[in-house]
């Protein structure tokens, strides 16, 4: 790693490798516990095919997860777009993961409340998201049902090559969001 990687978090270095971990979270799966334990402290009857309930979405962003609902969902966005992307066909042409202008762009086009509501719609399962955080930033809730690897375990290409094979053959893969760590932490060029 040439330069330390940013938390996918807070948004700050990992100055120290041994402070920081690659994180694999099936974050779509726990957005939606969240939405239904919202749902039934409210009493409200969920059906299949219901609309995602608005007043749902607001209040899981009120609630104690929030901030970090609304930083991590940024990050689930990038790394799955294909699913989302839908609204936003314009932006089509060539761009990359990295791109952040254009990236930026689809965020702003999806409001935190949109963001979430398009998740809760429909969200592709078994796919872990990746992120590259601080360990004290992540919280228990993500780090319970994560799958961890401490930087130092990753901090050389071949040691990610060990990481990519091994990852793929104990979880089901999704490409583009494992790839993202990998840029995160190597950047587009090799070494
Ligand atoms: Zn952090």
């Amino acid at each position: 790693m040439s330069e330390p990687p940013s938390c996918d978090i807070c948004g700050q270095p990992i100055v120290k490798t041994d402070d920081g971990q690659v994180v694999g979270h099936d974050y779509g799966v726990w957005l939606h516990s969240l939405y239904q334990e919202a749902a039934e402290e409210n009493e409200i009857e969920m059906k299949d095919d219901a609309p995602v309930d608005a007043s749902l979405v607001a209040a899981i962003r009120k609630g104690p997860h929030g901030a970090l609902i609304d930083q991590v969902t940024r990050c689930y966005f990038a790394q799955f777009r294909a699913f989302f992307e839908k609204p936003v066909k314009t932006l089509k042409g060539g761009h990359t993961l990295d791109n952040n202008d254009l990236l930026e762009k689809m965020m702003r086009r999806f409001e935190p409340d949109v963001r979430l509501t398009e998740i809760l719609k429909g969200f592709p399962e078994d796919k872990n998201m990746w992120m590259v955080v601080h360990d004290d930033c992540l919280p228990d809730e993500l780090r319970e049902t994560g799958y961890q690897i401490p930087l130092t375990r990753i901090d050389t290409a071949e040691k990610a090559i060990e990481w990519t094979i091994q990852t793929g053959e104990k979880m089901q893969w999704h490409g583009p969001a494992w790839l993202y760590v990998l840029r995160h932490l190597f950047g587009r060029t090799g070494a």
